[in-house]
């Protein structure tokens, strides 16, 4: 599903964020991004979304060569790849439900459709009867649920979530992790940077520890492996 070889990245000044990175991604996988700040996880997340190219070397995600990606085909792969983050990233002046469905106005998918399928999505993280309400009315774990029915209702083959519960006290994060869980069960690839040590530990998936732009473990049923 996602496969690196041997990719680099420099920002223009000059900081080596990740330095030789070769790896493989299976479909159906859950692989838990661990490693201390500035370590190179968001680079990591942010180069299989495209948001950012590699320096040097190769990754194709879901069978795209990302780097003889044509401008015009990055909303195809991006239809791919949901994308969750800390701060929920919604738009503040739209409901719940307009929220999820600008993500499909966006691949223009067909408008009968897309009624049926928002509120299918917003059902199954339990807030259909939310489903008018803007983010100011919601709680943070109610607003990460939302991203998360917008990254999930084009049916991505691969999630990137980039500590989903880094802002969620623990209680709503397990709410959250139940859901990325079950998510996973149904078929898609789930890549998350993470410092929760009690998730990471509990859910025992892959875990890729990076260090100062490498990946320095690589474990299936793997641990945290940090005190912070
Ligand atoms: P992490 O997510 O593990 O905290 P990042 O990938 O955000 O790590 O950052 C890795 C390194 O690259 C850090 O030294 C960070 O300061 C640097 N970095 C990240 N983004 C940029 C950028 N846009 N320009 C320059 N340096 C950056
Ligand atoms: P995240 O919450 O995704 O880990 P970061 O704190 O790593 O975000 O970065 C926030 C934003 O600032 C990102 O767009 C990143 O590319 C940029 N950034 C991070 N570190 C640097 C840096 N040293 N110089 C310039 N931009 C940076």
């Amino acid at each position: 599903m996602i496969d690196m070889q041997d990719v680099w990245k420099t920002y223009p000044n000059g900081t080596h964020a990740l330095q030789g990175v070769s790896l493989q991604i299976d479909r159906s996988e859950f692989v838990y991004v661990v490693g201390p700040s500035g370590a190179g996880k968001s680079t990591f997340m942010k180069l299989i979304y495209r948001e950012e190219v590699p320096t040097k070397g190769q990754i194709s995600v879901n069978g795209f060569n990302l780097g003889k990606l044509k401008q015009r085909n990055i909303p195809l792969l991006r239809r791919n790849i949901g994308v969750i983050f800390q701060d929920y990233r919604l738009l503040p002046k739209l409901t719940a439900y307009e929220n999820v469905a600008f993500a499909m106005e966006v691949i223009e998918a067909p408008r009968k459709i897309m009624k049926k399928r928002v509120m299918e999505v917003l059902d199954l993280v339990g807030l259909k009867s939310k489903a008018n309400r803007e983010p100011a009315h919601l709680s943070g774990g109610e607003q990460q649920r939302v991203a998360i029915a917008r990254a999930i209702v084009n049916n991505p083959s691969v999630i990137v979530a980039d500590e989903p519960t880094g802002n969620l006290d623990p209680e709503t994060s397990w709410g959250i992790m139940q859901l990325l869980d079950e998510i996973n069960f149904r078929g898609t690839t789930i890549v998350m940077a993470t410092h929760n040590k009690e998730i990471v530990n509990t859910m025992r998936k892959r875990v890729l520890a990076i260090e100062n732009g490498h990946v320095v473990r690589d474990q299936l049923r793997g641990e945290y492996g940090y005190e912070f």
